[in-house]
């Protein structure tokens, strides 16, 4: 799972591409994702389901540029959607629909006719006020639409409060407890084949307890449903595995997570679907920068760096932490400083207190990990062009997104 991003020679390379080189001819800030983490990351999770009726689907709002979207539906992935926009950039990508599962918690009419027009997999239905439009609009197109309802298992997945989704006071999905009248009521729609059950608890798990806890949940809905006659063909339990932002976090026992999901779906005869996003992007990703300026005050040590919270906005947002890497070693040692960007908000850092490589003005670091909720946060706040979006593959890259330019910021607008 590791291994992408490597020095040689005291220069880091991501696969056989040295990263100074992307960062002097692309310019900085500049996202560079690896293609065979990528795919590494998505083969694990066919290496382990193969030979079980399964479906991974990539949860697109980690990282949905085109050229990653194409490498995975290549690789075979499905995709979760959240949005008609996310619909849009997956079929854009070759996506095939039959694998693409509309995820989200306030679908539009036309988002759902949308993706009932392109004849996607299944939508994860989140009340029953959408159940009913879902099966309203079916019935207008003549069409059939694949459901399944999202169940809040109310499980403590113990992350961060933002990224947590599966506890009873949360927007997202139907109380378990009320979860089988619903079923009930649903299950004769005209319209709908209400054939699965979905869940998704919260996001960056590094413990897979609370995300089996989950499954075994889900699982015993299944069989109570089956009970009252309503049976039920898929489980869908989204995403949630985590990754190791800092060098002391551990990989999440991924092995475990899918030996006991697999052997819950093989006992239920369903249809597995996982909808993986930050573990297959996450650690496939880096944020190139350059040192603008060196500032001390009070006692306190600045990097001010050409990356910013436009860019990545995740430290500002949940206090996260990424690794910082220079892309050449020097010999001079560490210093502890605030690496900070230059949009006028005191929470634009993207570390505090770090101890980091010695860095000067015009020396280059990589921000690792960053390849999942990186890009896709991105704005153009303090009108500042979004960066642009590098794919290694092997000994070569290319330019997969161009760097937005001026023009760009105004496009739409008039003065
Ligand atoms: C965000 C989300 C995912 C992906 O979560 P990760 O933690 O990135 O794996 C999957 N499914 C749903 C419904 C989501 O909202």
């Amino acid at each position: 799972m590791t291994g992408a991003f490597e020095y040689r020679g005291g220069a880091l390379h991501c696969e056989q591409v040295n990263l100074a080189e992307v960062a002097g001819r692309a310019g900085t800030p500049c996202y560079v994702y690896s293609a065979a983490a990528l795919r590494r990351a998505f083969r694990l999770f066919e290496e382990r389901l193969a030979g079980a009726p399964h479906l991974v689907c990539f949860a697109v709002k980690a990282n949905g540029n085109l050229a990653v979207l194409r490498l995975l539906a290549e690789a075979g992935a499905g995709f979760d959607i959240v949005s008609g926009g996310e619909l849009f950039r997956v079929l854009k990508a070759g996506a095939d629909p039959e694998k693409v599962v509309f995820s989200g918690v306030g679908k539009t009419p036309e988002e759902i006719e949308a993706a009932l027009q392109a004849g996607i997999h299944s939508f994860n239905c989140e009340s029953e006020a959408e159940l009913l439009l879902l099966s309203s609009l079916a019935q207008r197109m003549g069409r059939t639409a694949r459901a399944a309802i999202r169940v809040n298992p109310d499980v403590d997945a113990a992350t961060h409060p933002y990224i947590s989704t599966g506890l009873k006071r949360h927007k997202f999905g139907i109380d378990i407890a009320g979860a089988e009248d619903l079923y009930a009521r649903a299950a004769a729609l005209p319209g709908l084949a209400l054939e699965g059950a979905s869940c998704h608890i919260g996001s960056q798990l590094l413990d897979v307890a609370p995300l089996i806890e989950a499954a075994e949940r889900m699982g015993a809905l299944v069989e109570r449903l089956r009970a009252r006659g309503i049976g039920l063909r898929f489980l869908d339990l989204g995403g949630g595995l985590g990754v190791p932002y800092r060098k002391e976090d551990p990989w999440p026992d991924v092995t475990r997570y899918l030996a006991a999901v697999r052997g819950i779906a093989e006992r239920l005869h369903v249809e597995l679907l996982l909808e993986p996003g930050r573990f297959i992007a996450g650690p496939a990703g880096v944020l190139l920068s350059r040192v603008l300026y060196r500032k001390s005050g009070s006692g306190k040590e600045f990097l001010i760096v050409d990356a910013s919270m436009t860019e990545l906005i995740r430290p500002a947002l949940y206090e996260a932490h990424h690794e910082m890497l220079p892309l050449r070693r020097t010999e001079r040692g560490t210093l502890v400083a605030d690496v900070v960007g230059p949009v006028c908000e005191s929470s634009d850092f993207l570390a505090e207190e770090r101890e980091i490589e010695n860095l000067l003005p015009g020396d280059y670091l990589a921000v690792m990990t960053a390849g999942a909720y990186g890009f896709v946060m991105a704005s153009n706040y303090n009108a500042r062009p979004r960066p642009c979006e590098v794919l290694v593959d092997g000994a070569t890259w290319r330019i997969v997104r161009r760097r937005e330019c001026h023009e760009d910021l105004v496009r739409g607008e008039e003065a």
